[in-house]
């Protein structure tokens, strides 16, 4: 089946499915970039700085995008009111986030109301991919508050009669399963590290029937993540790419699973100076936000760009699989190791259901937690790690801790623990 985000942009753009090409989304994205550099000049002191001497009409191609200076986390954090474009009254939603960096600092995100209504509009289509009129679904994720990623969950799909149960982050395993097993949910939605460690919980509590797909967000979603859930569950998983930064929605991948359909129509996405297999640092230019424009914001993830059709019969460009954030990545032994190439060795290991991980110069520290009575195959882990993650000179440490409940308060972005980091 193609993807349902096609045919979603394709009546934005104002033209027929079958004439849609590449060609005419990037137009009519040239003209919303503009746009989004006028208001930006004219309202955001921040903004008004860093366009002063751009020619904004003279912006028409890809190529005079890359006139333009990137903004980044940094400048954001704590300079947040330079960004603002409209009264502190007609701010409606204020997201905190941490910041990717290795100090703590935290960076304030502001939307008006009008700023989150694209976003209920992308869930809607995107959910188009694998939901069905009437599907129970459960939300694993962030609350009930207005704005809150399961509250615009919940907004999209009540026209498809849709019955959405949002729970919340998963914390204590025990409580997530009953809710599982009461609720009986076709769909699933959550966060990839806290799903699996659910799977892994259903092996000895009961596997649940019926649950036909699950979405993953908010994270990497480590290839053995995928393959433990589908396995256990037999459920088909998908994947969701999206930051405060981007209004929470970006990207869903289809049946094909070859890349993320991105909501192009909403935003403009490009690859900071690629390397020459095409992957570099993503950027993000959302357009038409009111409160607080962001733009070539610079995501710290590192991915790709295809421009190649998609097994789906989709035809614009996706954003292939993440291959890893920059903060979450350090030296060991000279060689970049990324967060999420540690993971998927590790969630290999059914017995693994969350993991802590410090790094030095030559060494890497695992903590790796188990469910009760269970352990994990120290020796196949040490294999894959040592087989193409790490460098034979480098340490690897790995300790084993029975996990009771996961810690409430943890970012589902983790980062990796550097004594020494090195983001270059
Ligand atoms: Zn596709």
């Amino acid at each position: 089946m193609r993807t349902p985000i096609d045919p979603w942009i394709a009546a934005r753009l104002g033209i027929p499915l079958e004439s849609m090409k590449a060609e005419s989304l990037t137009a009519y994205q040239m003209e919303r970039f503009r746009e989004t550099l006028r208001y930006a000049a004219a309202h955001s002191p921040f903004y008004q700085e860093k366009l002063r001497g751009i020619d904004i009409d003279a912006i028409r191609t890809p190529t005079d995008i890359q006139k333009i200076d990137t903004t980044s986390e940094r400048d954001l954090a704590g300079n947040e009111n330079r960004f603002l474009c409209v009264s502190p009254g007609s701010v409606d939603r204020i997201f905190t986030v941490p910041t990717t960096g290795t100090h703590g600092e935290r960076k304030r995100i502001f939307f008006t109301r009008g700023d989150l209504v694209p976003s209920v509009e992308f869930y809607y289509h995107a959910f188009l991919t694998f939901i069905q009129p009437g599907d129970r679904l459960l939300v694993l994720m962030g609350g009930t508050a207005e704005g809150s990623v399961g509250d615009t969950i919940d907004r999209s799909l009540s026209p498809l009669g849709v019955i959405t149960q949002v729970y919340g982050q998963v914390t204590d395993l025990a409580d997530a399963w009953r809710t599982v097993q009461d609720f009986k949910p076709d769909v699933i939605v959550g966060i990839p590290y806290q799903v699996a460690a659910l799977a892994a919980w259903s092996r000895s509590h009961g596997l649940p029937e019926g649950v036909r797909c699950v979405l993953l967000s908010a994270d990497d979603v480590p290839g053995a993540i995928r393959e433990r859930i589908s396995r256990l569950w037999g459920a088909e998983v998908y994947s969701h790419y999206g930051m405060t930064e981007t209004g929470l929605a970006g990207g869903v991948d289809c049946c094909a699973h070859r890349g993320y359909h991105l909501r192009s129509c909403d935003m403009y996405a490009e690859i900071l100076d690629p390397d020459e297999e095409g992957f570099g640092e993503l950027a993000v230019t959302p357009f038409g936000r009111e409160a607080m424009p962001l733009i070539r914001y610079r995501t710290g993830d590192i991915a790709r760009i295809s421009t190649d059709p998609c097994p789906c019969g989709g035809v614009l460009p996706r954003l292939e699989t993440i291959r890893g954030r920059l903060s979450n990545s350090c030296r060991i032994c000279g060689r970049r190791v990324f967060l999420s190439q540690v993971e998927d060795a590790v969630y290999r290991d059914e017995a693994a259901v969350d993991l802590e991980c410090a790094v030095g110069e030559d060494h890497l520290q695992l903590l790796v937690r188990t469910l009760p009575g269970e352990q994990i195959d120290r020796e196949m882990l040490l294999g894959r790690l040592r087989a193409d993650i790490l460098p034979k000179e480098a340490r690897i440490v790995i300790e084993e801790e029975t996990m009771q409940a996961f810690p409430s308060a943890r970012s589902p972005k983790k980062h990796m623990q550097a004594e020494q980091q090195d983001t270059k």
